[in-house]
């Protein structure tokens, strides 16, 4: 690994330094509901900060789509990163003011969501190009430290990268160094879990990770478009329908390579999605059998389903699991999420969760962080280094897989 660190920066005192943190937390009402992602960022910070560097950090928020929606604001995780670092971190608006304010040594901002100018994700490097350009006044050297988006060619990601010396921050170092135990000669039987709601995105996974793997477990938003797949009615469940021939082929090649792809025996089906819906447990093949019929949404894997994943789980040696396994929001739906995550704890070896929504699950259900061997930042991304996909952002840091 040739990742460059920040040691490869110099001495940083009185230097401005730019730091691309991933701040992308769960809000609720205005309120941060997880804050793990601020407080990853912490180490990386507070060296910058007690070296005397003057540091500005850029991240985004949600997808607002390219203009500023206060919803999408960074205003609160500023005041939350100001609390954990116990110093005050001042907000600017503005991510490309015209000429930045110079800070003090040792004094830290936070500039407003990236993604509140269309630039940031734009398809056209020249634009994305442009953006960096003035991200880039804000500093003399950057550092990237947002795991959760290096998978993603973006101005603050990619370019920004390739127009000031550049380095990894201590989070990335550190993610990269579990996930490489992933990936070269993990220990066997390896379990990966798969579930949450972004369910194309995640379906490709599992086909770059059969030959690797010893099962894939699947719950959340996927469950459905295999239970399809396999010719049962899913009522009003998450459904890919232009993904069934796909799953098929998975399915078959698994069986090819011996691996097990496990589904689910049973399901919770609500009337709606609802905190307080009207729900029942039924079996995964008779999922419009319900009283609420062909409208019944799957909204968690079933109590059976639960415990023989946690069987699986629990004996396995190497588990990866990213993705709710049901709308763990709501209490009544967080049961086979709690089966999963009480089993990860359980593991002799390593368990790694991955992806924002999982850990502010694990969170929300009482397990302290120290139970897991780690928790990713990153969903999207660790998946993508699991498969073997070059990811952009770590590229441009001197990384080679
Ligand atoms: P992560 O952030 O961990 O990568 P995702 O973003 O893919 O996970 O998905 C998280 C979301 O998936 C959660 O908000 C959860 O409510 C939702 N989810 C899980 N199971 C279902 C389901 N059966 N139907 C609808 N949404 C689901
Ligand atoms: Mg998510």
């Amino acid at each position: 690994m040739t990742l460059r660190t920040l040691d490869a920066l110099g001495p940083l005192a009185g230097r401005a330094v730019v730091v691309r943190c991933d701040f992308n937390v769960p809000l609720k009402d205005g309120a941060i509901t997880d804050d793990g992602r601020i407080r990853a960022s912490l180490p990386t910070l507070t060296a910058l900060l007690e070296q005397g560097a003057r540091v500005t950090v850029v991240s985004h928020l949600g997808r607002p789509a390219g203009t500023p929606q206060e919803m999408y604001s960074l205003g609160p995780v500023a005041a939350r990163l100001g609390e954990l670092l116990g110093t005050s971190v001042a907000f600017d608006s503005a991510p490309a003011a015209e000429t930045p304010t110079e800070l003090a040594d040792g004094a830290i901002r936070l500039l407003e969501n990236l993604r509140f100018d269309p630039r940031e994700t734009s398809k056209d490097a020249g634009e994305r190009q442009a953006y960096a350009d003035e991200l880039a006044a804000f500093g003399e050297v950057f550092v990237s430290d947002g795991f959760g988006v290096v998978h993603r060619k973006q101005a603050s990601v990619y370019e920004l990268a390739t127009t000031l010396p550049s380095a990894a921050g201590t989070l990335i170092a550190a993610e990269l160094e579990v996930l490489e135990r992933l990936t070269t000669r993990p220990e066997k039987p390896y379990a990966v879990v798969l579930g949450g709601s972004k369910v194309s995105d995640k379906l490709g996974v599992i086909d770059a990770l059969l030959p690797r793997v010893d099962a894939v477990l699947v719950g959340g938003g996927m469950l459905f478009t295999f239970l399809a797949a396999q010719g049962h009615a899913v009522g009003g469940s998450l459904l890919e329908d232009d993904q069934l021939d796909t799953v098929r082929g998975y399915l078959q090649r698994a069986e090819e390579l011996g691996v097990e792809i496990v589904l689910p025996t049973d399901v919770v089906v609500a009337d709606r999605f609802a905190a307080d819906a009207a729900h029942e447990v039924t079996a995964a093949d008779a999922i419009e059998g319900t009283p609420f019929g062909a409208s019944g949404l799957g909204l968690d894997i079933g109590p059976e389903t639960g415990r023989r994943f946690a069987e699986i789980i629990a004996r396995s040696k190497t588990v990866f699991w990213n993705g709710p396994m049901g709308v763990f929001e709501f209490d009544a739906f967080a049961e086979g999420t709690r089966a999963v995550a009480d089993a990860l704890t359980r593991v002799d070896g390593l368990s790694v969760v991955g992806g924002g929504d999982s850990a502010a699950a694990v969170r929300a259900l009482g397990f302290a962080d120290d139970r897991f061997g780690h928790i990713s930042t990153g969903g999207g991304a660790s998946l993508e280094f699991l498969e073997g996909k070059e990811l952009p952002g770590l590229e441009v840091l001197g990384w080679q897989a």
